[in-house]
């Protein structure tokens, strides 16, 4: 293989460009961005650069050693076999490497909407969070749920509009979620309520009624970043749909991170998930593939968020009606059961432990013993 091209210049992207070089690879390597800044991480946007503690994330890597082409400001507008097409021309590859994320969803309306992405989204809505700006955030799932945490810290009016019964549901189930509203106190929180359209000025609500605000965040979701890949030959299905190898169905091609649907060995089902550890830890198995290595794309997914002064970690994954024992104490965590009582997945409060063991017990295909598991002073290790 004479040159890769890596397309996306996210933590992806650059994980890809590093796997590739400490796999060995020796021959051209071309990072495009669409973006016109270096790699950088976006976790610390909607906490440690919202709340004004850092300007920045960039992810820490020398360009230069590494030997790429990095060539910031350039897009992807197509794909045929063996040729990217970009705003600068054609580039020819031998090994692709789709690392496009994803992007945000947004509301119809005219109102000036905020979403939160990139780090030039997070500089410019960290202007607007000035004391006594009133600020509408639809969506209470992570995204909302951090903007609204630092538009608090800064002194704005919030109000947060969600349409299902209880923050974080789509991703937690109404009940579990529903033990996050108290966290909610000073903010009004609308739950069961859709937003029509944002205003000037505000955003109008399905059945009427007006919610007035200076400021309009959407975080509603996000969805994989595959336009410039409308025309090409290739199995597209919420995100590049892979194979275990993160192999796509062209030749030559893989995926990696926001985008990739990959087969699950783990799961028997295909994964798609928006977290940073995929990210970071997809781009090794991808280069591996491109190598002709035989590597397997298998983990058990996790991520994190930071809201309201709580820190809340989930790892594995679990499909709706999973069974789910709680371990309540002065901070709790919930572990999803299969028939067999083989622990799939775990959502832990500032309960970092039970996450860490949890995980590694998922890994591990462990059953669990459930008398001892509600019992939170016992170790889940122990269970
Ligand atoms: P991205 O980071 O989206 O990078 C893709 C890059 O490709 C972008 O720079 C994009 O501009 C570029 N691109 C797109 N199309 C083209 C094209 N056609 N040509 C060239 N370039 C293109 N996860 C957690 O686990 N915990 C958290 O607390 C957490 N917080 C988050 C907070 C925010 C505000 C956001 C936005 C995400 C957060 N995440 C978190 C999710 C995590 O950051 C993502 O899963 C991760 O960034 C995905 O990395 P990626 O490289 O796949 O895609």
């Amino acid at each position: 293989m004479d040159h890769v091209i890596v397309v996306g210049a996210g933590l992806g992207g650059i994980r890809s460009v590093e796997a590739l070089r400490s796999r060995g690879y020796e021959g051209r390597i071309t990072l495009l961005g669409q973006e016109r800044h270096r790699p950088y991480d976006r976790p610390p946007l909607s906490k440690a650069v919202l709340l004004g503690d850092s300007d920045s994330s960039f992810v820490d890597t020398d360009l230069a050693a590494l030997n790429v082409d990095f060539r910031p400001g350039v897009v992807a507008k197509g794909l045929r076999e063996g040729i990217v097409e970009t705003t600068e021309g054609e580039l020819a590859f031998d090994g692709l490497v789709i690392a496009t994320g994803s992007e945000p969803i947004t509301l119809p309306g005219d109102g000036q909407q905020h979403v939160l992405r990139t780090l030039d989204d997070a500089h410019e809505l960290r202007a607007r969070l000035v004391s006594g700006a009133h600020v509408a955030i639809i969506g209470a799932g992570w995204i909302g749920a951090e903007v609204a945490t630092a538009a608090r810290r800064a002194g704005c009016e919030v109000t947060v509009i969600e349409a299902a019964s209880a923050p974080l549901t789509h991703a937690l189930g109404a009940e579990l979620g529903a033990r996050t509203v108290p966290w909610y106190e000073g903010i009004d929180l609308r739950l069961d309520t859709m937003v029509s359209e944002v205003v000037e000025g505000g955003v109008d609500l399905v059945g009427g009624g007006f919610v007035q605000a200076h400021v309009v965040v959407v975080g509603i979701g996000a969805r994989p970043a595959l336009e410039w890949l409308a025309g090409a030959d290739l199995d597209l299905h919420n995100g590049v749909v892979t194979d275990e190898h993160l192999r796509a169905s062209m030749p030559g091609v893989v995926a990696v991170g926001d985008c990739a649907n990959w087969w699950s060995r783990r799961y028997g089902t295909r994964l798609r998930v928006e977290h940073w550890d995929t990210a970071l830890n997809s781009p090794d198995t991808a280069a591996a593939t491109l190598l002709g290595e035989d590597a397997v794309y298998d983990p058990v997914p996790y991520f994190w968020s930071e809201q309201f002064g709580h820190m809340v970690q989930y790892a594995g994954y679990h499909p709706a009606g999973t069974k789910t024992v709680r371990r309540e104490g002065t901070s709790w965590s919930t572990v999803w059961l299969d028939d067999a009582d083989r622990i799939v997945a775990v959502v832990a409060v500032d309960r970092p432990r039970d996450l860490v063991q949890g995980r590694r017990l998922i890994a591990a295909d462990a059953v669990l013993d459930v008398d001892r598991l509600v019992d939170p002073d016992v170790a889940l290790r122990d269970c």
